[in-house]
């Protein structure tokens, strides 16, 4: 997909130095000590992020797609709350699997695939609108997403059918954020084609 099909362009897709995380990026609610939780798929059995690829890239950016979404959002409801928001994993977690941790190779960077949304309903963005917004378009970008305590993936994963809910029983229960995982071919977490989300996105 070119620009010319975001109506939303963003400026933050240019790889950072590996080192350079902004506290608006970092993944907050994966480095809770006594809540670790990378936000994965406890029953999917296909390949997983691998553990180590996140550590020997020299610079990281955020998947296209995660961008359109959060600049989307944002355009929505411009008052929200951002304190669960992030990207990135802490460089603590970046040995562990998780789609938080740019494991996805583009040339020399790595790329993140996994956005943390917050909820925040008072501000015009409800996490349950979001997620409903998703799973009922069916948006083949998306490979899952975790929002109150469920779990939804694009595929048939876990005996749930595609984009069936199923029990999330991560530690963290996603009940402040919602976690979009997309897909890790660079065509599909690339593409900026605007999300198919309501005009309002309170629940
Ligand atoms: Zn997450």
């Amino acid at each position: 997909m070119s620009d010319q099909n975001n109506p939303f362009p963003e400026t933050e897709a240019a790889p950072r130095p590996a080192t350079d995380i902004p506290d608006s990026e970092l993944a907050k609610e994966i480095s809770k000590a006594s809540d670790e939780d990378l936000h994965g798929d406890p029953d999917d059995p296909s390949p997983q992020p691998s553990p180590g690829e996140a550590t020997s890239i020299s610079a990281w950016r955020v998947a296209k797609s995660l961008l359109t979404l959060r600049s989307q959002v944002n355009s929505l409801a411009p008052s929200r709350l951002k304190k669960s928001d992030g990207t990135i994993g802490d460089p603590s977690h970046q040995s562990r699997a998780s789609d938080h941790n740019p494991w996805v190779k583009d040339g020399t960077a790595g790329v993140v695939t996994a956005m943390d949304i917050t909820h925040d309903p008072d501000h015009g963005c409800s996490a349950e609108a979001i997620a409903n917004a998703i799973t009922q378009a069916r948006d083949s970008r998306v490979k899952y997403i975790i929002w109150n305590r469920k779990i939804a993936s694009s595929s048939a994963v876990g005996g749930a059918p595609a984009w069936g809910w199923r029990n999330y029983s991560g530690r963290n229960g996603h009940t402040h954020h919602i976690h979009v995982s997309v897909k890790p071919e660079k065509a599909t977490y690339d593409s900026e084609t605007a999300w198919n989300l309501p005009p309002s996105l309170t629940a």
